[in-house]
């Protein structure tokens, strides 16, 4: 049978299912049903505005899709497509053995923002070097007026979800790559490769706080190195944490802990913010990352990550490093 005619046989099939199907449990019945509209915080009615508010995001709160999405139905269409979702990847899955990617050929270019291999060629060189696949582009935080706009409500967000204050006014800057590292004395050479480099960072200029990220982000990574950056500057309010650069000068802790406590911080923080506005694949991702990670983000992150680990939900259901500004890790 030809390709269109299967495709045209598969749909009808579907059609005919979903006809009876959706009579009896409308989607909107069943959603309302996981989320009850009494009892709710300030702190599960930010993550859901923000759910709400994104389109991309389909309305997914605590991992779960609403029900009017036919999710199966339109994975299996792009299975007749030969999409990724039946990539040798999601097969090791199926049968439970270890994924091992294949190795990527030579010339393969790398998004600098999501460090994925740029498929069919398609994606931006900015101005300053740094690749950007189609993906991460189509999210772009563009102007000065959203970069502020998206701040405010992380700021606001992280105070209410993370029961946590800014007690100083943080104001927030966004330069390009090379700018960044200027500012923050390194150097930055772009390649076709993944570019690892500081995406953002947190300063204290005349007592006041400035966070710096770096421009050209697609929404959700611009989103989880605000939340990095704030992580910083809200540590930046507690003596324990200015206290840890005198403790490596006097030789009491070495530099390496001393960055698996502020880096760890930040980075669960982070990630457990993704999961709290309900961006559970970016949060999972980001969390692999991390895990794969060998250098004092990635062994910081996997400190807190087992000493506080992370809820899953709209709300904070578990303890965490914000609860203990004196000692987040009993060291
Ligand atoms: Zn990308
Ligand atoms: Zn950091």
């Amino acid at each position: 049978m030809g390709l269109i005619r299967r495709i045209r046989e598969w749909w009808r099939r579907r059609h005919r299912k979903r006809g009876t199907a959706a009579g009896a449990d409308g989607g909107e019945r069943e959603s309302q049903e996981r989320a009850p509209r009494s009892g709710k915080t300030f702190a599960s009615l930010e993550s859901e505005r923000y759910a709400r508010g994104n389109f991309l995001h389909f309305g997914k709160l605590g991992g779960a899709y609403p029900a009017g999405l036919d999710l199966k139905g339109a994975a299996d269409l792009l299975g007749i497509f030969g999409s990724d979702l039946y990539a040798p990847g999601m097969q090791d899955l199926e049968h439970e053995r270890p994924y091992k990617p294949a190795p990527l050929l030579p010339g393969t270019h790398i998004c600098d923002f999501c460090a994925r291999p740029v498929i069919g060629g398609e994606y931006q060189v900015l101005r300053d070097g740094r690749e950007r696949c189609a993906k991460c582009s189509r999210t772009v935080v563009k102007d000065a007026g959203s970069v502020k706009k998206i701040f405010r409500e992380v700021k606001k967000r992280m105070e209410l979800l993370y029961g946590i204050e800014f007690t100083n006014e943080v104001s927030v800057q966004v330069v390009s790559a090379k700018k960044l590292h200027k500012l923050s004395g390194r150097e930055f050479v772009p390649t076709s490769g993944f570019d690892a480099r500081a995406i953002g960072f947190a300063l204290v200029k005349r007592g006041r706080q400035e966070v710096v990220l770096e421009n050209g982000s697609p929404r959700a990574s611009f989103i989880s190195t605000t939340a990095h950056e704030l992580t910083h500057c809200w540590q930046n309010q507690f003596p324990y944490f200015h206290n840890l650069v005198e403790r490596v000068e006097q030789g009491s802790l070495s530099n390496e802990m001393r960055l698996m406590i502020v880096e760890g911080h930040a980075t669960w923080s982070e990630v457990q913010y993704l999961f709290l506005i309900g961006e559970h694949d970016e949060a999972q991702f980001a969390m692999d990352n991390y895990l794969r990670r060998d250098d004092e983000y990635g062994r910081g992150f996997r400190m807190y990550m087992e000493k506080y680990g992370f809820s899953k939900t709209s709300v904070i259901v578990r303890d965490t490093p914000f609860s203990h500004p004196d000692n987040p890790l009993d060291l």
